[in-house]
């Protein structure tokens, strides 16, 4: 019989929060150092508002600085540019983040390419995409990051596992294949143009799901025993709890999923948690870095 469980994203996330704060005030005490990340808001995404006062919050409740800076839509792409290379030489700051998606008439690689490699927390900048995919020291993009970390948790040893991740972003599907290919898995990064997905999902014991298609994974799908990560995250008419109501749900379907799977997590309450948790983390071994020091394994 197979063990079914559920993976509970926000106790992780909390435990690593509270292990980033223990270094951060080890910082503070033994080195007289308080970790700082900016974060760059463009324009009044109401979404995006909501993510950046999270992350602003979380951030000091670690022990560290939460420098916002908050712009109008109208800014320049050379005005925005010259905020970064301010930032990247602060020495109060550590960590720099621009919040996406940006206003049509910034050009999204530019601001990224522009962001200090050492203090790029989201890890997108392509010199961190190439550490990550040769093997050396990186900053690894915070979703990814967090799927793989419950992985181990979950699972210990990766090696030799199959695992299939469906989506190809730079953010989420591209980073994730990287951080199992690291492990010895052996990697499917299945796609829009996929032939026969269910059958590749089926194959798989590690199945990532990171579409942004609600419940598009079938219980079917899954192959019995293997563990599940969702990190869709979409909006659904919810009439049951009155009118005009929604809820939040997976690309997966959880509900018959979770008695196939092994383990699998929930939406909400799965991989969401961990993202700011792992940026916190990223923020922190940014720290450690460009002080010359060694970062700590958590
Ligand atoms: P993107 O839209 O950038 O990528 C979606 C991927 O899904 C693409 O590679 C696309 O293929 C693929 N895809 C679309 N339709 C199908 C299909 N029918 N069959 C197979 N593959 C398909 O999304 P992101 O990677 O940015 O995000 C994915 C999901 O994760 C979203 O729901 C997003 O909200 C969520 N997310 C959650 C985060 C969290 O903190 N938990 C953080 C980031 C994202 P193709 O390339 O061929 O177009």
């Amino acid at each position: 019989m197979i063990e079914n469980k559920i993976i509970d994203g926000r106790a992780f996330a909390l435990q690593l929060r509270e292990r980033v704060a223990n270094q951060v005030s080890r910082l503070r005490l033994e080195k007289n150092i308080i970790p700082g990340l900016a974060v760059i808001l463009v324009g009044e995404d109401p979404a995006s508002e909501v993510y950046v006062r999270s992350k602003g919050k979380q951030t000091t409740e670690a022990g560290m600085k939460s420098l916002e800076h908050k712009l109008s839509d109208t800014i320049s792409e050379k005005d925005l540019l010259s905020l970064i290379i301010k930032l990247n030489k602060d020495t109060e700051v550590n960590g720099i983040l621009v919040q996406l998606p940006l206003p049509k008439h910034i050009n999204e690689e530019k601001v990224l390419a522009t962001i200090s490699p050492e203090k790029d927390v989201d890890g997108f900048h392509i010199l961190n995409v190439g550490r990550l995919w040769t093997g050396s020291n990186s900053l690894v993009p915070c979703t990814p990051f967090g799927c793989f970390l419950l992985l181990k948790d979950q699972l210990g040893d990766l090696s030799g596992k199959r695992a299939v991740i469906i989506g190809r972003s730079n953010i989420v599907g591209k980073p994730m294949a990287a951080l199992l290919l690291s492990e010895s898995c052996t990697v499917t990064i299945a796609h829009s143009k996929t032939i026969d997905l269910e059958n590749r999902c089926k194959e798989a014991d590690i199945l990532i799901a990171a579409v942004g298609k609600p419940l598009m994974v079938k219980a079917s799908w899954i192959k019995p025993g293997a563990t599940v990560i969702d990190v869709g995250i979409n909006r659904i008419p919810a009439p049951e709890r009155g009118i005009g109501k929604t809820r939040l749900v997976g690309d997966v379907d959880f509900e018959n999923g979770q008695n196939i799977a092994g383990a699998i997590t929930p939406v909400p309450g799965g991989v969401g948690p961990m993202t700011i948790a792992c940026l916190l983390r990223n923020t922190l071994i940014a720290t450690f870095r460009q002080f010359r020091l060694d970062a700590p394994d958590i």
